[in-house]
């Protein structure tokens, strides 16, 4: 039996995680669960799980969490805050977590986990950004394993399939294009945050889907690959496909290439990671290409989607501007969902504070918080 933890268990990817586990009885035991503000979600999922421990972003949050589970004869403690996702992702029985919290503040519980020597099953690619050196290195001290969740980093995953490193020419990261890949720079312009929230394939929490739409997501997913797979960015490629079934390739020195394929469904990558290095027989709908018929792919336009060339320039000022890239971006993506700024004012505040960024590498995690603080500060 294998015990989970999740942190983000309220959102889309916790949800989908929640899903995989509840049809498997047999192999997965919930022991704790991490939300943030949904506590309605929460009091749901912890009368279905019955884990040994919660946790919630705020007090209020725990106080009406703890008072309805007592309603329901249940007695399960409540932690608050980061000290809450921290336990969560440490609690001494379970054997992996999934860290499927969004933003930067999924660091510190991932970091956490493996220092604790859990394998983390990562879906929060902010914290692999942010600090992709350190958590490797964190992982290999500890003998914890990293095990990609995000769809394109599965499909690498699968298709490297253990070969030899030095067999690999470059990894190609597949994109939808989000809602707006074929609008002009005007329309984009106008573009509102409930347009934005539209993706075409995929259902995901808001700041992921705004992230998809200005294509930040699939530069933040140059980075997480930087580091899940050790690989020197010059070897990592962005390739538009609009039907979202070829989900990344990976291509050999010898000219072949390797892809994986299947429905847009998040369960299916998680799925993989959780039963790794075995395969879940899931009972889903299944890939019929026939009736899809027809598969494109496109080069990505770097003159809509300035993030494809920031990250360039993030890349290359080292950590401080992988962490700049974060922070400014989900400053920039809150701002532009409470109305304050324009679509395509993200970059733009982006590129303003990568032009204020000096090359400076980081080895603690104090100092990556601590510049991730400086870097917020600087745009308020
Ligand atoms: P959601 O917004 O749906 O969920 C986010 C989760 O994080 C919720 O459970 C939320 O709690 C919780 N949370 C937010 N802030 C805090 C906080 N301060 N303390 C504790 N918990 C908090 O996001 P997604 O599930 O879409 O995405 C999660 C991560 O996975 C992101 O990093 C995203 O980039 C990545 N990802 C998502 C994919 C997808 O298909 N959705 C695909 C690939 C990667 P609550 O809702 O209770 O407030
Ligand atoms: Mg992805």
């Amino acid at each position: 039996m294998k015990k989970i933890a999740v942190l983000g268990a309220t959102g889309s990817i916790g949800r989908s995680t929640l899903d995989i586990v509840s049809r498997f009885p047999e192999r997965y035991q919930v022991v704790a669960l991490g939300g943030g503000r949904n506590i309605r979600e929460l009091i749901a999922l912890a009368r279905r799980f019955q884990p040994q421990l919660l946790a919630v972003q705020e007090e209020d949050g725990a106080g009406e969490l703890t008072q309805a589970l007592q309603d329901f004869g249940l007695s399960i403690p409540v932690m608050v805050g980061q000290p809450g996702a921290v336990a969560v992702a440490t609690y001494a029985q379970a054997d992996i977590v999934i860290a499927a919290m969004v933003g930067a503040v999924g660091l510190e519980p991932t970091h956490a986990a493996l220092k604790a020597g859990k394998d983390v099953a990562l879906a929060n690619k902010e914290s692999m950004v942010m600090a992709g050196r350190l958590l490797n290195q964190v992982a290999a001290e500890t003998g914890a394993a990293i095990l990609p969740l995000d769809s394109e980093h599965s499909a690498i995953w699968q298709a490297l399939n253990g070969e030899p490193k030095k067999g690999v020419e470059k990894l190609i990261l597949t994109a939808s294009g989000g809602p707006f890949r074929d609008f002009s720079l005007a329309e984009m312009g106008q573009v509102t945050p409930e347009q934005a929230m539209r993706h075409p394939r995929w259902e995901m929490g808001p700041k992921i889907t705004i992230d998809s739409a200005t294509m930040m997501n699939k530069a933040l997913e140059i980075i997480e690959a930087r580091w899940l797979f050790d690989i020197v960015p010059e070897r990592i490629e962005v390739l538009v496909h609009p039907q979202s079934i070829v989900h990344s390739l990976v291509e050999y020195v010898d000219g072949s290439v390797l892809a994986q394929l299947g429905l847009p469904d998040m369960r299916l990558p998680i799925a993989y990671a959780l039963g790794y290095p075995e395969r879940l027989a899931l009972d889903l709908p299944k890939l019929d290409l026939a009736t899809i018929g027809q598969l494109d792919f496109m080069q990505a336009d770097a003159t809509l989607f300035p993030a494809l060339k920031l990250v360039r320039r993030a890349l290359a000022a080292g950590d401080s501007g992988a962490i700049a890239f974060n922070a400014a971006n989900e400053v920039a993506v809150e701002r532009f969902r409470q109305g304050e700024i324009g679509f395509l004012e993200i970059a733009e505040t982006v590129e303003k504070v990568l032009d204020q960024v000096t090359r400076e590498d980081f080895s603690t995690l104090t100092e990556i918080l601590d510049f991730d603080a400086q870097v917020r500060q600087s745009i308020l």
